[in-house]
């Protein structure tokens, strides 16, 4: 399957680390940004799903590309993101809406290098060293069942420490 949210699991533990240093929003914006090649050669009626775009360099074009695209259209999310919240939510969930470009390029090349990294070990078809290699050296170093467990568990230990340094920082600020 080209489109997984599975990709998200490490994003999680990205940002539990990069906290205000990387944005989160735009990681995902990269993900579909990436992915946006196996959908169009999906509905084209290709075979083959991974082409160029999944490669170290065609994630480096990518990235740059949700870097510039990412700071407007990744504020844009994330205050629509606020305005959905309830006003009790908005004291647990409510998100500073101004990116910075630090944050953004860290969103945005963290998020394509992480993929092409996830997807050539998923998927036989993706060239990491396109165009340089034509063998994908990774697949199968472990089993696509535990890469998914394992981006699971990497989403869950991300959110849990997210929300418990936002407990915290709330407590700090409660006095
Ligand atoms: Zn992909």
């Amino acid at each position: 399957m080209p489109i997984t949210p599975l990709h998200l699991g490490p994003g999680a533990v990205f940002k539990a680390i990069g906290g205000r240093r990387f944005s989160f929003v735009v990681f995902g914006l990269a993900q579909f940004a990436m992915d946006l090649e196996p959908i169009g050669r999906f509905l084209g009626g290709s075979n083959l799903l991974h082409g160029p775009v999944h490669s170290i360099l065609g994630a480096t074009i990518v990235g740059a590309i949700v870097a510039v695209l990412g700071k407007p259209l990744g504020g844009r999310l994330l205050r629509l993101w606020n305005w959905r919240l309830s006003p009790r939510q908005r004291e647990w969930l409510h998100v500073e809406t101004r990116l910075t470009w630090r944050e953004t390029a860290a969103g945005a090349f963290v998020g394509t290098y992480s993929h092409v990294l996830l997807d050539s070990i998923m998927h036989p078809d993706v060239r990491l060293m396109y165009p340089f290699r034509e063998v994908n050296d990774l697949v199968g170093i472990i089993s696509v069942e535990k890469l998914d467990a394992l981006c699971l568990a990497l989403g869950v230990i991300g959110v849990l420490i997210i929300l418990t340094v936002s407990f915290w920082r709330r407590k700090v600020h409660q006095g």
